[in-house]
């Protein structure tokens, strides 16, 4: 078995949702913990913003501490008020976080977040 191989099973059997995506917050991929925690299927979600996920709730300022933790090449973690495809609320405990190439240059941004909603 190569680690590459190992790599993919880990993301794909991790139970939290996972999700890749360029620097604009467009997906690129998301694991199956994220397809079951959203109700959106990979491929309907591919290519969609990152804020499709937002319930509209959670105040601006909050989503702006965010760019500003990214921007400058850090991870950011909080709750944000989410919305499942069925138009379900959620409470989410997100981690963002920027993936860099060799030269430190943000290539992607890295999500893992959690439904905490029965916690709270
Ligand atoms: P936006 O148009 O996104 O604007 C909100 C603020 O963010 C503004 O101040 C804007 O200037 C700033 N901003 C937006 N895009 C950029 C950019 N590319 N560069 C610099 N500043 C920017 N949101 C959720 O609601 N739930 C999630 O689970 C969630 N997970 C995310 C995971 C990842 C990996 C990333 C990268 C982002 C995630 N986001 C999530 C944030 C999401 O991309 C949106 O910023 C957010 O949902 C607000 O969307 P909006 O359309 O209301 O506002």
């Amino acid at each position: 078995e190569t680690a590459v191989s190992q790599f993919i099973q880990t993301v794909e059997q991790a139970p939290m949702a996972i999700s890749i995506t360029d620097t604009d917050a467009n997906i690129l991929y998301v694991n199956p913990w994220f397809c079951q925690t959203t109700g959106y299927g990979l491929q309907e979600i591919k290519g969609e913003n990152h804020s499709i996920l937002s319930y509209r709730t959670t105040p601006a300022e909050v989503y702006q501490g965010l760019w500003n933790q990214l921007k400058k090449g850090r991870s950011w973690q909080g709750r944000l008020i989410n919305r499942r495809k069925n138009g379900e609320r959620y409470l989410a405990d997100v981690i963002v976080t920027p993936l860099t190439d060799g030269e430190g240059e943000t290539t992607h941004f890295l999500g893992i977040h959690r439904d905490v909603t029965e916690t709270h």
